[in-house]
């Protein structure tokens, strides 16, 4: 009941592309205590990001260290945490050398573009046409496969580790299982399904890895070690944190960060969407027990797979490389204002994007455009002109990406959604929340703060926004829960993070939201075909 939730506890890691938090929920779960940390960002070159996975674990230390220390503080007992979860940024590549234990290079992030020409090369290559029946994806930059293939055939460290047996490849969250297990003692390398479906390397349909894939990819996995693929939800494979205040929990939960929100925001049957806005934005929708690869730009995934008798559970997936990244490029790049949510009061000082629309492509475009050589593009500038226009129309460029996105899924579903529920920093933003909402169909308008608009505006739908918006971390919590047996059915979970919600309604006339989608879209197709 009620009162015994209050006193168990879940620790949950959450690993994202910025930043890094621990946060320890309660069995009702709200969050009792959290220490977040930003990490470095490394730009060696334009379209290129890396990361420190050495880094990236201290951080993750740092974090258990400080939230569990406010935790006691706060008249807490450690004894009362039953598990602990993970989640992670996804497809971002680590590799290792499995004698010592020590990375090799840099993580490539996931979104970095290096490898287009790749791409280019692959798409040509025999058997490139079967490639996304069998693992939904359709090549790209994006999945880990093709940034190893770049290391293969830049790093000389990489080769020599591999032609002598000993390369350990991994995506984010096995690394930090191999780590946070103390490394080479207990040598744990396992994935989840979740992360594990975004290598390319596994087979959709079975959950294992696909030997015409790896053949494709050139791999001998006798000479590649990849990590064992498991179910999100598991008592003993992800082992046990060695040391620091959290000694000796179990980990028993562990799952990609989109797949985590979905989970955080009980999106647990068919039809259920939710829309991510954080560094990028990412909208899954759960489709049930058969994957459903899509003809119009979509992933296909794992959604989640929660072990024991229950069957894994799919997902389409429109992902848009840059979302909240885009408002830090203003901050950072071009010093529009000193923290991401003044991007807000900027946006207010006018009352529409005054004909400008950009087009945020710096990794190039993802879902459902896929244009590898897009670049940036900023169009409709005037003498009139000003930095609230801009501002504006960058919080619109993530609208418009989640209603082409949310197209892509109705005619590869053939549903049309009837509501998005969504969180990630950029949520924050009601401007944002409000303009995604108005682009498709004239819906009742509950709350609209402003006649401006947003992505309630833009897609036409309710938008459904949680107070609690630490989903993700919810999530990762949630799978752990389950095989620490803190919870056993999804209809155990169905209070959580259901009150004080807040719903946006669209705002603005359907020719209105049609006119500001079609100049988008002429947009789109202008910022192809950049030459580097
Ligand atoms: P991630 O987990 O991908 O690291 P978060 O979900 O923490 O990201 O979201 C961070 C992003 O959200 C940043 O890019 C930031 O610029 C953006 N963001 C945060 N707060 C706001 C806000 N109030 N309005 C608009 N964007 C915001």
């Amino acid at each position: 009941d009620e009162v015994s939730l209050k006193k168990v506890f879940i620790g949950s890691v959450d690993q994202g592309t910025t930043s890094t938090r621990f946060l320890i929920f309660d069995g009702t779960g709200t969050p009792v205590a959290s220490h977040q940390i930003e990490f470095k960002q490394i730009y060696p070159q334009p379209g290129w990001i890396e990361h420190d996975p050495n880094e990236i674990f201290e951080s993750v230390e740092a974090c258990i260290e400080e939230a569990t220390k406010t935790f006691v503080g706060n008249g807490h007992s450690i004894s009362d945490i039953k598990a602990i979860g993970l989640t992670t940024q996804r497809e971002t590549t680590v590799l290792w050398d499995g004698e010592t234990g020590e990375t090799i290079h840099t993580a490539i992030a996931w979104p970095d573009t290096r490898t287009q020409s790749i791409v280019r090369e692959l798409k040509q290559r025999k058997g490139a046409e079967k490639l996304q029946d069998i693992c939904g994806l359709p090549l790209s930059t994006y999945p880990s496969a093709l940034k190893l293939t770049w290391l293969f055939r830049n790093s000389e460290k990489v080769r020599e580790t591999y032609n002598e047996g000993r390369l350990m490849f991994g995506t984010i969250d096995t690394w930090l299982l191999f780590k946070l297990n103390g490394g080479k003692e207990r040598d744990i390398h396992v994935t989840d399904v979740t992360n594990a479906s975004r290598t390319m390397f596994v087979n959709l349909h079975n959950l294992e890895y696909d030997p015409f894939v790896l053949d494709f990819f050139q791999l001998d996995s006798k000479k590649i070690k990849f990590p064992k693929v498991v179910p999100n939800s598991d008592a003993e494979a992800f082992g046990s944190i060695a040391v620091g205040p959290l000694k000796g929990k179990k980990i028993m939960g562990c799952i990609g960060d989109q797949s985590a929100a979905l989970v955080g925001q009980l999106g647990f049957t068919p039809g259920k969407a939710k829309n991510t806005y954080g560094t990028g934005c990412f909208l899954l929708y759960n489709v049930g027990e058969k994957p459903v690869i899509s003809k119009h730009g979509l992933l296909a995934t794992v959604a989640f797979h929660f072990g024991g008798n229950r069957k894994p559970v799919y997902a389409l997936e429109g992902s848009i490389a840059v979302a909240g990244s885009a408002v830090k490029f203003l901050q950072n790049n071009l010093g529009f204002f000193e923290a991401s949510h003044k991007i807000n009061d900027l946006a207010a000082t006018v009352k529409d994007n005054g004909g400008c629309v950009f087009v945020t492509a710096f990794s190039g475009l993802f879902a459902p455009y896929w244009i590898d050589d897009a670049k940036g593009t900023l169009f409709g500038l005037t003498q009139h002109t000003e930095k609230g226009h801009i501002a504006r129309a960058t919080l619109e460029a993530t609208c418009f990406q989640t209603k082409a996105i949310l197209e892509a899924m109705e005619k590869d579903s053939g549903h049309r959604l009837s509501e998005l529920a969504v969180d990630g920093g950029m949520s924050n933003s009601d401007l944002c929340m409000q303009v995604c909402l108005s682009l498709e169909s004239p819906w009742e308008i509950l709350i609209n703060a402003s006649e401006q608009q947003s992505q309630a505006d833009i897609i036409n739908i309710p938008v459904d926004r949680p107070t609690m918006r630490e989903t993700t971390a919810l999530g990762s919590a949630i799978v752990a829960g389950f095989a620490a047996g803190v919870w056993q059915e999804f209809e155990d979970l169905k209070k959580i993070n259901s009150e004080d919600r807040m719903t946006f309604k669209p705002a603005i006339s359907k020719t209105a939201c049609d006119n500001l989608y079609a100049q988008w879209e002429r947009a789109v197709e202008m910022s192809r075909g950049w030459l580097d």
